[in-house]
């Protein structure tokens, strides 16, 4: 049998990036911290759990069906910027410049680790692009190769649906994820990307 201490390292221990001495480390932290403290992390939780949806449009997280992003009719909703994460949606949300709206792909086309075109929201996205007949997609990835790749299978699949394509300024650092990106990088990305011509 294991103890409540035992239980919570084990818990922290299933977290990304957290292992066992990590894991004592944080408990600890929180056992000695106020009561009040630890309560309010486990009650913020439990609100994110259940308050929080998937927005049917955009797929990031939401409390409603259809996001505020997603609803505000000030923003263009004319122009989507796909991005891999809902994290790299709110560094860009953070930056404060953009004004469209967001396609969460929800990962990048990785082959090597199973990563399929149907593993991630492209079909959702090609529907979108149907229905909503945006003037713009943002590719707003990284700087990865499977960013890369993921980046020019999409100006392929779009090059026909009458809709501008471009991607964030190169300058990106290579390889790092966009929420490290610093927002005046993160700007300039934006201000000056480019257009993707998929030529056959
Ligand atoms: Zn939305």
């Amino acid at each position: 049998m294991i103890g409540p201490l035992e239980e919570l390292v084990k818990s922290f221990c299933r977290l990304p990036a957290i292992g066992q001495k990590s894991a004592w480390r944080l408990v600890l932290y929180l056992m000695e911290r106020p009561e009040a403290e630890a309560y309010e992390l486990a009650d913020s939780i439990r609100n994110a759990r259940e308050k929080l949806t998937i927005c049917k449009r955009c797929f990031n997280y939401s409390e409603n069906e259809i996001c505020p992003v997603c609803s505000n009719l000030a923003r263009d909703q004319g122009c989507i910027c796909i991005v891999e994460k809902p994290v790299d949606a709110f560094a860009i949300e953070k930056s404060g410049r953009f004004r469209g709206v967001y396609h969460i792909l929800g990962g990048v086309l990785s082959p090597l680790s199973g990563i399929t075109a149907d593993k991630i929201r492209i079909a959702e996205l090609k529907n979108r692009v149907i229905t909503e007949k945006p003037q713009e997609l943002i590719i707003g990835f990284g700087g990865s190769a499977e960013a890369e790749t993921t980046a020019l299978y999409l100006a392929r699949l779009f090059r026909n649906d009458n809709v501008r394509i471009t991607r964030f300024a190169r300058g990106l650092p290579a390889g790092l994820d966009l929420e490290y990106v610093d927002q005046i990088t993160l700007t300039q990305a934006l201000n000056e990307r480019t257009d993707i011509i998929y030529g056959e």
